[in-house]
């Protein structure tokens, strides 16, 4: 098991005996997570061939990871979908019932369409009733590939040249953000696949916007956490200041620890991505 998710479940394990039992969201997240892990074990990612062509990608600004040439093993895919379904299904009180078109859609999914959903977020027909649900569940049934994928391409790219508002391994938007702990330097941490990518201190990560009246930050009693909020087009992405804490950090944790910093900047009007 990689690290960072071993690193996770054992901080799982000791918040919750320090707290005598999980919210159910990282109860959730922890059944979740033990199965990607073990997905990861299995996805095996080809070795790179020409890391100049891929260079050349990111010198046109497309992300790296080319989706016509992403090796999924439908059959895996297809047996994890039904398994992560199951445990979304556990939790009725957090997504609702799970509607048996999204069960049996994933049974008879194609490669096409899962490629279809990571070019365009477009998804087969079969979910159409629930898209929000299904967004999620796509997302985390894949991730093990993009993550896997991701961390076989991510030291490819040039961190000084990239920065754009789009991840660079798989085109993804962030949904967290962090201030390094050397010089306070802003990296952004991509929802889909966990890469991180250095970005501009002033600039909206969502629709560009550099003017500094318009940008602004929430910020916690101790400076912690922060969360970046945008005037032009009212959406926030959630940082933590690296430089303001000892303790070792898990960047895809915080993401859940943080849902308080989401209520407050929703309530403020403003909306995630
Ligand atoms: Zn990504
Ligand atoms: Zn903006």
């Amino acid at each position: 098991m990689a690290d960072v998710d071993k690193d996770i479940l054992a901080s799982l394990d000791t918040l919750e005996k320090e707290e005598g039992s999980l919210p159910r969201l990282l109860q959730f997240f922890r059944e979740l997570l033990n199965i990607q892990a073990g997905m990861k074990e299995k996805v095996r990612v080809p070795r790179i061939e020409n890391e100049e062509a891929l260079r050349q990608r990111l010198e046109q600004g497309l992300p790296l990871l080319d989706f016509n040439h992403i090796i999924i093993d439908m059959p895996l895919f297809q047996e994890h979908f039904a398994r992560v379904v199951s445990i979304y299904s556990k939790y009725p009180d957090l997504f609702g019932e799970i509607p048996a078109a999204v069960t049996e859609a994933g049974r008879l999914i194609s490669g096409e369409a899962v490629i279809a959903w990571l070019t365009s977020g477009e998804l087969p027909a079969a979910f159409s009733s629930s898209p929000a649900l299904a967004q999620s569940v796509f997302l985390a049934v894949l991730r093990p590939w993009l993550v896997k994928y991701a961390t076989s391409l991510a030291s490819l790219v040039d961190q000084d040249r990239w920065r754009r508002r789009v991840c660079p391994v798989c085109g993804g938007v962030p949904d967290f953000s962090f201030l390094d702990k050397e010089r306070g330097s802003r990296w952004l941490v991509c929802s889909r696949c966990d890469t991180e990518w250095a970005f501009q201190r002033l600039e909206c990560p969502w629709c560009g916007c550099q003017e500094p009246g318009q940008l602004a930050y929430l910020a916690d009693d101790q400076e912690l956490y922060r969360v970046y909020t945008c005037q032009c087009c009212r959406k926030y992405v959630k940082t933590i200041d690296l430089r303001k804490t000892e303790q070792k950090v898990l960047l895809p944790l915080e993401r859940l620890l943080t849902l308080d910093l989401d209520r407050q900047a929703q309530e403020k009007g403003f909306t995630a991505a």
